[in-house]
């Protein structure tokens, strides 16, 4: 039996990550027919959107994606295709383990975090207005008008939206992810001591939510000082979830923590939906250049493989991709001590090396 798995390449380093995620997966002997979808770039310049339906439709049939980064577009319709997608099929969930493999270049060793982020509300619903419009100045004058004070009048305005539901299904995510992966505690980030009513709800539901996990450890912490802690001690930590902005940022410092976005994989994930894609973007700059590391894509496609029930080789791919990181020889340059290290190889090369790593 083969899985149908949609396969989006993506734009920017994307398809040459994808591409080398895609030969990791199938060296696993496991088969795969991929249903291709264009997304961004290229389907801008071929479909007249970045985002056509098409990608949708397969998604909903395949049930599960595998993606690559795709570059927010300026000037047309959706603010950033990744948004549109999250939103569209509601995937509310973004994960992202962030796991120590020895060898990379990091300042601490033994981080094991798992950053679960909501997904579909917060300042990313995209409800903004600026002052110079009717919409901006009637907000401008409702404020006012109910006893706020502060605004400027040279002032725009971006929404913040948290609501029960949704804190209350990502929160309930988090539980059952600690309890099926036996892990030890829940640490719910907010900043309600200034954002009483969005992180104030986002807080006190959590905690109601909580109470139903009495053998799941759970615990508070504010966004701040979430980061101080992270810098000094993140070996104490163990699953956070966080509002959607707070999970975006606190996602790529945990990255950094574990070696940066070339080892950072996630997911996106609904009720009956998954679509796999890593932690970092399209990096532009790179495009082309066989250059950047695609163990982020790859350890993606290990949380695939999991997701699908393909555990053992989902621990054959990640086992590989270790010991390639600890030899530290056939690495892209961001592993290197050194990024100018003239022994670092491209981005293919890496994928041969996994490779022969799973057939030793
Ligand atoms: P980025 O993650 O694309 O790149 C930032 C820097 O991180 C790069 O310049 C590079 O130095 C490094 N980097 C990223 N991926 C790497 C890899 N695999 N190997 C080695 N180094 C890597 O972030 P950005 O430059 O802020 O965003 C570029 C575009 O990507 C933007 O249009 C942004 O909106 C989009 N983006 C898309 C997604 C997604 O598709 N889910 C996520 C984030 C950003």
């Amino acid at each position: 039996m083969a899985y149908e798995v949609t396969l989006i390449p993506g734009d920017g380093i994307g398809p040459e990550v994808t591409q080398a995620a895609v030969r990791v997966l199938e060296a696993t002997g496991i088969k795969f027919n991929w249903d291709m979808a264009y997304a961004g770039d290229y389907a801008q310049d071929t479909y007249g959107t970045p985002l056509p339906s098409y990608v949708f439709n397969s998604i909903r049939r395949n049930k599960v994606a595998l993606k690559g980064p795709i570059t927010t577009p300026i000037g047309s319709g959706f603010r950033s295709v990744n948004v549109a997608l999250r939103k569209g099929l509601d995937l509310y969930v973004c994960l992202r383990p962030c796991k120590s493999y020895p060898g990379a270049p990091t300042v601490h060793q033994d981080v094991d975090i798992v950053v679960i982020r909501e997904n579909t509300e917060d300042l990313y619903l995209g409800i903004e207005y600026e002052r110079d419009t009717v919409e901006g100045e009637m907000l401008a004058r409702f404020i006012i008008e109910s006893g706020a004070d502060g605004i400027r009048d040279d002032s725009n305005f971006s929404i913040k939206v948290i609501s029960e539901s949704a804190t209350r299904r990502i929160a309930k995510y988090a539980f059952d992810y600690a309890r099926a992966n036996n892990r030890k505690k829940v640490t719910a980030v907010h900043k309600a001591n200034i954002l009483k009513y969005t992180d104030g709800l986002f807080l006190s539901t959590a905690s109601k939510v909580a109470r139903e996990y009495p053998d799941i450890y759970f615990e508070t912490v504010i966004v701040d000082s979430m980061c101080m802690q992270l810098a000094r001690f993140p070996q104490r930590h163990d699953i956070l979830v966080l509002p959607n902005l707070y999970g975006d940022i606190i996602s790529e410092l945990c990255a950094g923590l574990i070696g940066g976005l070339g080892l950072a994989p996630g997911a996106n994930i609904g009720d009956d939906i998954a679509v796999f894609e890593p932690t970092h973007g399209s990096a532009p700059k790179y495009t082309g250049q066989n250059k950047v590391n695609p163990m982020a894509m790859m350890l993606s496609g290990v949380m695939m493989l999991r997701y699908l029930g393909e555990k053992e080789a989902a621990d054959r791919v990640e086992r590989a991709i270790a010991e390639v990181v600890a030899e530290g020889k056939s690495v892209t340059y961001d592993m290197k001590p050194d990024r100018n290290d003239p022994t670092a190889v491209g981005t293919s090369q890496v994928a041969d090396a996994v490779i022969e790593k799973m057939e030793e």
